[in-house]
């Protein structure tokens, strides 16, 4: 072996030194890419796990970098959230998303009301022009409140004050959907649930990966019987994300999830796709 200590040469890892290279590149690209228009977003439909319907859609960022080809939002929200570029790509999404739902609805008008999902970071809930901002875009483009749906992670709220709370108050007095996402993945006490105001409660992947073994496994199934009575008791409508069968999806729905997304039904895509599929639904 060889001795210890001695050169850095010696200690560097070829593959770590590939991760610093690139979190480097990106960092320095990604101020000038929301002005290069190198973002996009594309649309993963949610459905109605009663009949199969599809209720609207979650917009989901991809940059493509001028090397790096398309990167997936692991990739640099995080950067972005250390820079504070979440602040004017978060606003950029909003302002896409609610125009693409805005859209849907003029042209689709026979497909249903269907509703957009935004995801949006804790830096932007910290951020003082959250709600003016949301405000100033439903109604320039002319989308009624309650067809948004804003996802904020369990972990973002997990022991939030009421000053973070108040920006999502108001927007949900208007009427916007505030959805706890990724739940199942914090310790958030279940109880603590009525003090936050969301409607919607976005189970993790993580949380029904479970059933798609067979047979499932029936704690896991208490688990998930036990978060939805939970949640219709508190008035919350229950999403369920990752839903890859579908076996899955069929004992979600016996256990009472009302909405589903997942690559079972469809994987994210450009926004027309989402045209078909609705239009489809609606002429059976
Ligand atoms: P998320 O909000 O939990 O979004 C769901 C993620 O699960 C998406 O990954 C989606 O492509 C993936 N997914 C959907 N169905 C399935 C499935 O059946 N199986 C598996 N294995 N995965 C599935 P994506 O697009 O890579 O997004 C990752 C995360 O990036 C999102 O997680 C969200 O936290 C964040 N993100 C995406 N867009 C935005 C944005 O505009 N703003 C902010 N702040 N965060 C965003
Ligand atoms: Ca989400
Ligand atoms: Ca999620
Ligand atoms: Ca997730």
């Amino acid at each position: 072996a060889k001795s210890a200590g001695g050169n850095r040469f010696e200690l560097a890892d070829p593959e770590v030194d590939a991760r610093t290279i690139t979190r480097h590149g990106l960092t320095t690209a990604l101020p000038t890419a929301l002005a290069r228009g190198e973002f996009f977003i594309e649309y993963q439909p949610l459905v109605h796990l009663a009949d199969g319907s599809v209720s609207g859609a979650e917009a989901l960022v991809r940059w493509t970098h001028p090397q790096h080809g398309v990167l997936g939002p692991d990739r640099f929200i995080p950067l972005a959230e250390h820079t504070g570029l979440i602040v004017p790509l978060g606003r950029w999404v909003l302002e896409e998303a609610v125009r693409q739902a805005r859209d849907w609805q003029v042209k689709h008008a026979d497909a249903g009301p269907l509703r957009i999902n935004v995801n949006l970071s804790p830096v932007q809930l910290h951020h003082p022009g959250l709600v003016a901002d949301t405000v100033e875009i439903l109604e320039r483009i002319g989308l009624e409140p309650g067809a948004l749906c804003l996802e904020v992670t369990e972990s973002a709220l997990i022991g939030a004050d009421d000053d973070l709370l108040k920006p999502l108050r108001r927007l949900a007095e208007m009427g916007v959907d505030i959805a706890l996402d990724d739940f199942g993945t914090g310790y958030s006490n279940l109880a603590n649930l009525r003090r936050l105001p969301v409607s919607v409660l976005k189970l993790d992947r993580s949380f029904t990966q479970g059933m798609q073994r067979y047979p499932v496994d029936p704690v896991d199934l208490k688990i998930v019987e036990g978060v939805v009575s939970l949640a219709h008791s508190l008035d919350l409508s229950v999403t369920v994300e990752g839903v890859e069968t579908g076996a899955q999806a069929e004992q979600l729905r016996d256990l009472g999830c009302d909405t589903a997304q997942g690559w079972y039904y469809a994987r994210p895509g450009p926004p027309d796709r989402l045209h078909t599929l609705a239009l489809v639904d609606a002429t059976g």
